[in-house]
């Protein structure tokens, strides 16, 4: 078969003309390595310097090419000390302003002579005015060329000037209009169907629009020839991620019945509350998946405290039940060990033991652990990402659960089906997230959803305020008046500062002045310095009421779960993600009272920051935080920093071509089989990023 090979993929830059070791070092630093890579860096703005505008129709802020005579120029010297060349086209009169410049160069203004001039127009004093323009001067009669397309004014890095990048995409486009270079993989009928340009048209206009194309359109990426770049390259990302889920999907699995299961039905009839209606839902899709003989790869979304533990402890049942081990991983030690406990009162009762495999399980107890799991003795084991140790082996693990998956990244994910021997686990993939649906359809496009849409019933909404930290005073009062009240309350602290050592301080100082704010109050402190043995005895002393007030650095984020706390204070609330504030505020409002949450900061506060802080007032809805998280600050922060690699685009933006995702869906379907096209695409625009060997 014949592969569909771009030479332009291949060939270095260094094949230009002009470049150099040191240029494609420039070069390299944008990634910029070969020839195509050059094509695909997209100029950031235009200017129009194809007309000359007359000086009567300029405006603000317009970039404008004109051509005028000489009035006048004199040296002023008021505040800074500049060169004023006052000028006309018969149009209107316009105001060229220099700070630098030398008595030669005021010598040339002498009245009469005509200059074209290119720059930025600015209100001044009297008229319009042009500061540091591009000039040139013109004979009496000559007529100088204008250019013939719009000037692309490229992202540069040092030491890259527009005329060196102008020059080489001028050589790269000889290149690719030899047509010798990119191929159009897309076929002609869904070119015509999406109405898209081919490529190597798109890719011409992009680098040199000609002067009819709207320098607006363009600034706002809305010229199907942009359209056209950002539609293949999330094709292409799309395919991929198709193509690691069939071929996930091409092994064999575990077959289980999980509609005859007494272990979940038994499990569920001990339980001291019913399954909402969506946990019931998941239960189900999760049980279908078990039963096709192919590898579950399902990722359940679903706000903070809706529930999602139970539901993995049913889809455990499932597999315990037919004879296979299924291992339960946290990100934290902390919330490793609620799972523990939890499953522990769930299944003990019904006979099943769980395993217990931690970071600090050292020598002889998890050399134990570890001979019991490769022997099968122990169905269950719950851990921290110790669990997928290359030194830990499972007799017959047949499910892999693992909570708060924005951990959790595509290749682990894969390394994780190795531990299955023959056959490869089921896994479920547990995230407190809210991950728009667009933005999951394109990051986990190799899972299935599962929303839990629904929260338990009885729970009352928290109600959020945003507070100034110069009523720090009226909020420690208020921390002290809930805690009499019998009610518990968090506080959270956060800093600016990455080291974890200045967070923990801060924590400590914090505990440290409220516990001298409030007498009588319990207060215990929680952080990441903090040996796992204290941590563990901190939380029980606070889930079992003993300690009022908890002050932690952000370790609370995920999982920890006390109904009877109802206040939550955060400190420095502008610095954090909405999603991470969501979560933390999800910690309260887990009870049948009321709840509430401050946010502090510290005045003043931005735009964009007040903005952000009141849609966390105004909605509880994490979804719609999300959402706003993913226009606000981009994906990276909405995944987590981990799987930003993972969505990472050349010309996509997943905030502005979110409208094209689903047509880009439908076409990855049809697609999909044609595996010399998938191939091509997946190359040209992932290249060496996807590792099919472990596929
Ligand atoms: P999350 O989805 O955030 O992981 P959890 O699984 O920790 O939520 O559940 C939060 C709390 O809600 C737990 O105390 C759990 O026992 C309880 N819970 C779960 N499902 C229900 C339900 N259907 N009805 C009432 N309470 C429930
Ligand atoms: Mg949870």
């Amino acid at each position: 078969m014949e592969a569909l090979q771009d030479s332009l993929a291949s060939m270095p830059v260094t094949a230009l003309k002009g470049v150099g070791p040191k240029g494609a070092e420039r070069l390299a630093r944008l990634g910029i390595e070969t020839v195509q890579d050059l094509l695909f860096h997209l100029p950031a703005r235009y200017q129009d310097r194809t007309r000359i505008v007359p000086v009567g129709s300029l405006r603000p802020g317009d970039q404008a090419v004109v051509e005028v005579r000489v009035d006048h120029a004199e040296v002023r010297f008021g505040r800074r000390r500049s060169l004023l060349v006052q000028v006309s086209d018969g149009s209107g009169r316009l105001m060229l302003r220099f700070f630098h410049f030398t008595a030669a160069q005021k010598q040339t203004f002498v009245r009469g002579t005509r200059l074209r001039c290119f720059g930025e127009v600015r209100n001044g004093p009297l008229h319009l005015e042009l500061v540091h323009p591009e000039y040139q001067r013109l004979g009496e009669d000559e007529c100088a060329p204008v250019e013939e397309a719009l000037t692309p004014i490229y992202p540069t890095t040092e030491g890259m000037h527009q005329l060196s990048w102008r020059d080489l995409t001028a050589k790269a486009l000889a290149l690719l209009e030899e047509g010798r270079g990119l191929q159009e993989l897309l076929p002609a009928e869904v070119l015509e169907r999406y109405d898209l340009p081919p490529l190597p048209t798109a890719l011409a206009l992009l680098h040199r629009p000609p002067p009819d194309v709207s320098t607006q359109l363009l600034s706002r990426q809305g010229h199907p020839a942009q359209r056209r770049l950002a539609f293949e390259e999330l094709l292409a990302h799309q395919l991929s991620l198709r193509l690691l889920r069939a071929r996930a999907r091409g092994h064999a699995a575990p077959l289980v019945a999980a509609g005859e299961c007494v272990l979940a039905t038994r499990l569920l009839e001990r339980l001291p509350f019913a399954l909402t209606g969506a946990q019931r839902r998941v239960c189900d899709e999760i049980g279908a998946d078990l039963g096709r003989g192919h590898p579950m790869l399902r990722l359940v979304q679903g706000d903070v405290g809706c529930g999602k533990t139970v539901v993995a402890a049913v889809a455990a049942a499932y597999l315990i039940e037919a004879g296979w081990q299924v291992a339960f991983m946290a990100p934290t030690e902390l919330l490793a060990e609620q799972h523990r406990n939890n499953l522990r009162a769930w299944f003990e009762p019904l006979g099943i033991e769980i395993g217990w495999l931690s970071g600090r399980h050292k020598g002889r107890r998890r050399e134990q652990i570890l001979q019991r799991l490769a022997a099968g003795e122990l169905s269950l084991v719950v851990g921290t990402h110790a669990l997928f140790q290359d030194d830990v082996r499972f007799a017959r693990l047949g499910m892999a659960i693992v909570d708060e998956q924005h951990r959790f990244g595509v290749h682990q994910r894969l390394a994780l089906r190795n531990k299955g021997g023959e056959t490869s686990p089921h896994q479920l993939i547990m995230t407190a997230t809210p991950i728009p649906r667009t933005l999951a359809m394109t990051a986990y496009a190799d899972l299935d959803l599962s929303v839990i849409d629904e929260l338990p019933p009885g729970r009352t909404p928290v109600k959020t305020v945003v507070l100034s930290n110069e009523r720090r005073a009226e909020i420690v009062a208020r921390v002290g008046d809930n805690c009499r009240r019998g009610r518990q309350a968090y506080w959270v602290c956060t800093l600016i500062e990455e080291s974890e050592a200045l967070q923990c301080q801060a924590a400590e100082d914090t505990a440290r002045t409220l516990a001298e704010a409030l007498p009588g109050l319990r207060v215990g402190l929680l952080h990441g310095r903090m040996k796992p043995a204290e941590k563990e005895a901190v939380m029980q002393a606070f889930q079992a009421g003993e300690t009022q007030l908890l002050v932690a650095t952000t370790v609370i984020e995920v999982g920890v779960d006390v109904p009877n706390a109802s206040l939550m204070i955060i400190e420095n609330a502008e610095r954090l993600g909405l999603a991470q504030l969501h979560q933390l505020r999800g910690r309260v409002g887990r009870g049948p009272t009321e709840s509430h949450c401050v946010l502090m900061y510290h005045p003043p506060l931005g735009q964009v920051a007040r903005e952000r802080l009141d849609m966390l007032r105004a909605s509880n809805d994490g979804f719609a935080i999300a959402q706003k998280d993913l226009e606000l600050r981009g994906p990276g922060e909405v995944l987590g920093t981990r799987q930003t690699g993972e969505v990472q685009f050349r010309i996509a933006d997943l905030v502005r071509d979110q409208a094209l995702i689903p047509q880009v869906q439908r076409l990855a379907d049809e697609l999909l089989d044609n595996e010399r096209l998938v191939r091509a695409l997946i190359h040209r625009w992932l290249g060496e990023r996807v590792d099919y060997a472990v596929v």
